[in-house]
């Protein structure tokens, strides 16, 4: 058997290795273990996907790569190390300043709602020049200037316009593209994007996706998406890690995954999604619901939505099966499953 390597991941070298991560949140029916002892390497310049339904773990993973588990959730076991300019930083023993330091320069996360993250009594042109300055004050004026107008077009927004503007004279769209330059103000190596597209119109929807294209195509940084939008990772991931209460249930290069799934969720995930080459096709929600985080089903989390779940599965939870460096999958059926 031989499996798909994208170009990004072949040959590089992982610029974040997790380990045996877990996230847990405290709540009046018990313990949510959010995240469950998730391992991951992110390779340098690669384009990775974590894809899931809500409450599969996957933004809270995404806010552990920055440290920024909200209380009194927390980071109860495990690391995230960090290799950049020759050095391995493991971001959960950074102190309160050198997270501050390290987040913005070395690593950016866009967030869903673009309206909320902007300050609504600034015009952009102060919100941009104070972040470049309180992070990096050997940058003159007119150099910030330079920096704005040029990330600002990338992302195909007026600087004319947008500059003297405050956030509520900007549509959604602009408002995002907005968020998206701001990320890329310190020259981050690593830009994690939750939901980018959600909450935006069809045609926004796709300037938004073309905006990213031109980012992966120009700047080649490594780029971490979390969404629940299929058709945004065909369009530009390399590789996808797709979640399932908690863990990593399948992983592998994007054409891999998609065409030849192994997980019965992965399976399930991607008959949700309408292909736009079939005009009368079926569509097939997942049938029940994903699980309650605070009370998990023994076995296979799946197991009760799973039509191919045998005895085994509701007793012993599958471990991860590794068919290629980068092809993994945790079912107990995998080998006998034809998928696809
Ligand atoms: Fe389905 Fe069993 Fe595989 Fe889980 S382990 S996905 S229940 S077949």
């Amino acid at each position: 058997m031989t499996f798909e390597v994208s170009e990004a991941v072949a040959g590089s070298e992982p610029i974040i290795e997790i380990n045996d991560l877990t996230v847990e949140y405290p709540s009046p029916r018990g313990v949510i273990k959010a995240v469950r002892g998730v391992s991951l390497k992110v390779y340098r310049g690669e384009t990775l996907f974590l894809v899931g339904e809500s409450g599969s773990g996957k933004t809270t993973l995404g806010l552990a790569l920055l440290n920024l588990v909200p209380r009194p959730g927390r980071i109860v076991e495990g690391s995230i190390v960090y290799n950049i300019d020759g050095k391995s930083i493991d971001i959960l023993k950074l102190s309160e300043d050198e997270l501050r330091n390290f987040r913005w320069r070395n690593v950016a996360m866009v967030f869903q709602s673009a309206l909320n993250s902007l300050n609504p009594v600034l015009r952009i042109w102060d919100q941009m020049y104070d972040t470049i300055e309180s992070h990096d004050s050997s940058i003159s004026r007119d150099e910030s200037y330079e920096r704005v107008r040029r990330l600002l077009n990338l992302v195909r927004l007026d600087p004319a316009r947008v500059l003297k503007a405050y956030p509520h004279q900007l549509s959604g769209g602009m408002r995002q593209r907005v968020m998206i330059a701001m990320s890329l103000l310190l020259n981050p190596k690593v830009l994690i994007l939750d939901e980018p597209t959600t909450a935006l119109d069809l045609l926004t929807q796709k300037s938004i996706m073309d905006v990213l294209k031109s980012i992966k195509r120009e700047l080649g940084l490594t780029m971490i998406f979390i969404t629940h939008d299929l058709a945004l990772a065909a369009e530009l991931a390399d590789r996808v890690a797709v979640m399932y209460a908690g863990k990593i249930v399948e992983l592998g290069d994007v054409y891999e995954v998609f065409y030849r799934p192994k997980h019965p969720y992965t399976y399930a995930l991607l008959k949700t999604v309408p292909k736009l080459t079939s005009i009368h096709e079926e569509l097939y929600p997942i049938p029940g619901s994903p699980p309650d985080m605070s009370n998990l089903p023994l076995g296979c989390k799946f197991h009760p939505r799973c039509p191919y779940a045998v005895d085994t599965c509701m007793s012993s939870e599958p471990g991860e099966e590794w068919m290629a460096p980068n092809r993994m999958v945790s079912c107990h059926r995998f080998k006998e499953l034809s998928l696809g």
